[in-house]
């Protein structure tokens, strides 16, 4: 089986200042993941690493940098699925976790149980070996000043330089044919303490399975979950091609709710497919080897 991946950085009004540092964030996070799936590589480790180096990067809402809530503080969500068994492990209001995908890898490889929230969560990870952190590491000051002028004034997007932070996400084949699909994310900004959005819930903002294809969505959470984006987008790989199937998905959303959003999957041989309906959207996937990332 050839192998393949696709990532997101989110989907929102990017500014064009912002659009490099995404793409190249977007670029990075590839190259972490397909040098595990290129040596012949887990699918599991592959959206792992790709995710890490997107947590990792100020750039992206997810890990450190994430928008902060109303009060202040980072609250950060994530999940990560096999499309073999239809296991997912995901956590949902982490605020001691640098990269919340390994808590939600944790779950989905020693938990009895699929999603666990808030000081649970940190524990359960702490446990199987995550590192947890102080809350204060995961503030970037570019968050804590959008965050001040909005307490100043009030919440706008343009607080949060145009929204250029996003959710992140990895769709990934290995050469065995396993398929694993992974979001993070702090969120959106100025959040009510506790709201979890689509990201972390099943169908909502990430699903896989082998038979079709696995997903990763991004934008308004709560849009996203009345059309259960990522499972329907899913269905839709049942008779669509990767890209039909991506762009019915955008026009579910945008049929049956406000909000906008966007998605990268790949189909169950593995073929890449993405939409957006927001002005733009971070992406990348490779292409015979080599590793394309974007920012439209
Ligand atoms: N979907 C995420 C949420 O609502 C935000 C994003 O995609 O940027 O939490």
């Amino acid at each position: 089986m050839k192998p393949s991946l696709v990532v997101h950085g989110g989907a929102w009004d990017i500014p064009d200042e912002a659009a490099e540092a995404c793409a190249t964030g977007c670029k990075k996070a590839l190259a972490a993941g397909w040098w595990v799936l290129a040596a012949g590589g887990h699918a599991l480790d592959a959206v792992a690493a790709a995710i890490v180096v997107l947590e990792d990067d100020p750039v992206f809402d997810a890990g450190y940098g994430s928008h902060l809530n109303f009060d202040g503080h980072v609250e950060c969500d994530a999940m990560v699925m096999d499309g073999q068994t239809l296991r997912a492990g995901a956590a949902a209001v982490l605020r001691h976790v640098k990269n919340p995908i390994r808590a939600a890898r944790a779950i989905l490889e020693h938990c009895p149980h699929m999603m666990l929230v808030g000081e649970g969560a940190e524990h359960f990870a702490r446990e199987n070996g995550v590192k947890l952190c102080k809350a204060e590491e995961l503030v970037s000051e570019a968050e804590w000043d959008a965050w001040m002028k909005c307490k100043k004034d009030k919440h706008t997007a343009t607080h949060h330089r145009g929204h250029e932070q996003g959710t992140v996400g990895a769709v990934a084949m290995d050469s065995e044919g396993r398929l694993f699909a992974a979001t993070s994310t702090g969120g959106t900004c100025c959040k009510l303490p506790g709201r979890v959005g689509d990201s972390p819930l099943i169908g909502c903002g990430c699903y896989a399975d082998a038979q079709a294809g696995g997903v990763s969505c991004t934008g308004y959470g709560e849009a996203i979950m009345k059309v259960v984006m990522a499972k329907s987008a899913v269905d839709f790989l049942q008779a669509a091609e990767a890209m039909a199937a991506a762009k019915k998905s955008v026009e579910l959303l945008a049929a049956r709710t406000t909000g906008t959003g966007g998605l990268i999957l790949l189909d169950r041989e593995g073929t890449p497919g993405w939409a957006f309906n927001t002005p733009r959207m971070a992406y990348g996937y490779v292409k015979d080897g080599e590793l394309i990332a974007a920012v439209e």
